[in-house]
């Protein structure tokens, strides 16, 4: 489920482990190069060269480092070992990464990383990861594979503790299709659309958050949401790190290079929660400018990174900040704020990407969380993840489908309760687009960057409300063809659903840690919260636990950059 990095490259594993007998269906929402993952910019992490000082301890301690200690360092050190694959095996179905003079992968800089490991094709990386997968995955077509784009998931059935399939509607015309399977792979991305001022597209709604979560699987650490520190303002667009990867540097109102005060060594360079909170800091402390609509904002100059480099390595952001903002990035520096990022939580899955105490069920990509990123990911580490999970869990789910003779049914009763729910919604009077104006109001505000007790009560009040409402929605189109109007209300329900675990995850935690800071409990406390929260659902709201995190080696010490 899903067309992304993570779900293409699963395919792509699945339809080569099986030598192509089996069937495999690539559903998505959306026409597969248009999945979020097209917009990736900056680069893929691997460990490449050892002989000049990279290792894979070395990526995985910046990986648990970058975590706040969160991160199950098993895993961890897993991942690390299975990237260079994922990368040479890009370079080999053709994609055409940046190289070095003498014809080597280029590897540029990035956040938290102590070496040089982001594997690159100039600014446009996931553009290109995800031409190179559908370009491999078409080798298969009709043959195993087969495409349902435009095909909107609405339900994730489970029965008995095993996957039975997804409940889809098409969205050209509206027919109600089961697609049934004796494995599936959850790989529908975060929930970024939580919130109004975000680099995410607008079509990253957290549906397979949350029908995994109605359908009773738990979801893990989901209150960790990173802010990207250059978010474009007005838009919130992403400007990639690799800017700073490239010498690009932040500038306060006086001109200040101010990382240099929180992060001494490592500057610009800081992990991204450091540096969105010190961005912020810098606003609150009158060392900002004005922005419209409250986006007070700082400046990302590219200047130190000379003209010519620039055009070269760089020209999608030429681009973005010419058509978003009106500034050629070349002759003047552009204006920044933190913009919600990316979800370090999702479908709690052990370190193999299954979903416990489901058979047949996995998760990859962003949409599952191992953890790979604990509380805070470091940049260029999810498209990796993706890759590494996408293929670990498509050759797993192969190997599940080949040793299983099961037939596969489902309730009628579960079917025809979906197809009640969403005829219904055409009934009520609830306008949702004011919900989700209302919705990514309060998370923007209560649920940034810096969080505490009041401000999060409130939110939770608000969105306890418009969970409420939502509850009597009005879809106004009736339209069978290409209703729009019925698949963004569908959205919004499960945007306002994922709220409620968020604010709840984030009032219960009380410490800071990654991207989670509590104004009113400043310190990382190891002794009570070095653990996973799990959220369940119960009709009256999230039920939480907590399960111990994984440390092999590496004891949590200070963060210092
Ligand atoms: C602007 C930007 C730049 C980034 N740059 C980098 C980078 O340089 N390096 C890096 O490592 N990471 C980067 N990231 C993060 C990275 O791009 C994402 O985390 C990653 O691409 C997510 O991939 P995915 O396959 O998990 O999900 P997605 O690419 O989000 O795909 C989700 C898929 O699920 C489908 N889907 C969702 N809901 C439904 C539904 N209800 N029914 C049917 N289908 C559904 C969608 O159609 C889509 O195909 C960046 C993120 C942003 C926003």
């Amino acid at each position: 489920m899903g067309s992304g990095i993570a779900g293409l490259r699963a395919a792509v594993e699945a339809a080569r482990v099986s030598n192509c007998k089996l069937r495999i269906a690539v559903i998505s929402k959306l026409h597969v190069m248009r999945s979020h993952s097209v917009c990736a910019e900056g680069g893929t992490a691997a460990m490449l060269y050892p002989e000049k000082g990279d290792s894979f301890d070395l990526h995985a301690y910046d990986t648990i480092k970058g975590s706040d200690y969160l991160a199950d360092q098993d895993a961890v050190e897993m991942f690390v070992r299975l990237a260079p694959r994922e990368v040479i095996l890009l370079d080999r179905w053709g994609l055409p990464w940046n190289r070095t003079e003498d014809g080597r992968l280029a590897q540029r800089p990035f956040g938290g990383h102590s070496y040089p490991r982001a594997t690159f094709a100039r600014d446009r990386t996931g553009f290109y990861e995800m031409q190179t997968l559908y370009d491999t995955l078409l080798r298969y077509e009709g043959e195993c594979v087969d495409f349902f784009e435009e095909h909107f998931m609405t339900k994730l059935i489970v029965e008995d503790g095993h996957f039975k399939g997804f409940y889809v509607v098409d969205m050209k015309t509206q027919d109600h299709k089961l697609f049934l399977g004796k494995a599936g792979i959850m790989a529908t991305g975060g929930l970024g659309r939580l919130y109004g001022y975000t680099t995410y597209s607008m079509t990253v709604t957290g549906d397979g958050l949350a029908a995994a979560y109605l359908a009773g699987i738990p979801l893990k650490d989901i209150e960790f949401v990173q802010f990207h520190p250059t978010g474009l303002v007005p838009s919130g667009i992403l400007l990639t790190e690799g800017i700073r990867g490239e010498g690009g540097v932040l500038r306060n109102k006086n001109g200040e290079r101010f990382m240099v005060k929180y992060a001494p060594t490592k500057k610009d360079l800081a992990p991204r929660d450091i540096t969105s909170r010190s961005m912020v800091r810098e606003i609150m402390d009158g060392r900002g400018f004005k922005g419209p609509r409250g986006l007070d904002y700082v400046l990302l100059d590219f200047g130190p990174i000379g003209r010519e480099k620039t055009t070269a390595r760089l020209p999608a952001m030429i681009e973005l900040c010419r058509d978003f903002a009106g500034i050629d990035p070349r002759d003047e520096p552009v204006p920044v704020r933190p913009s919600a990022h990316y979800t370090m939580g999702g479908i709690h899955v052990d370190k193999y990407g299954r979903v416990p105490n489901v058979k047949g069920l996995w998760a990859a990509g962003e949409a599952g969380c191992v953890s790979i990123h604990g509380a805070n990911r470091l940049g260029t580490n999810s498209t990796i993840e993706c890759l590494v999970y996408g293929a670990l869990t498509g050759e797993q789910a192969v190997r599940y489908v080949m040793s299983n003779n099961d037939s596969n049914s489902v309730q009628q009763e579960a079917i025809e309760e979906e197809a009640t729910r969403i005829s219904k919604l055409g009934e009520g009077e609830e306008n949702p687009y004011q919900i989700r104006t209302e919705l990514w109001d309060i998370m923007d505000h209560n649920v940034y960057v810096f969080r505490d007790e009041a401000g999060l009560m409130d939110a939770l009040k608000i969105v306890k409300q418009l969970k409420e409402r939502v509850g009597r929605v009005r879809v106004t189109d009736t339209a069978r063809i290409y209703n729009e109007d019925l698949f963004r209300t569908l959205e919004t329900i499960n945007l306002v659903t994922l709220a409620e675990v968020v604010i709840t995850g984030a009032l219960a935690r009380k410490e800071s840690r990654g991207a989670h800071y509590r104004v009113d409990y400043p310190k990382r406390d190891d002794e009570n919260w070095m653990k996973h929260t799990i959220a369940r659902y119960t009709p009256k709201g999230p039920e939480l636990n907590y399960i111990p995190v994984v440390v092999t080696k590496w004891q949590p010490e200070e963060r210092k950059y």
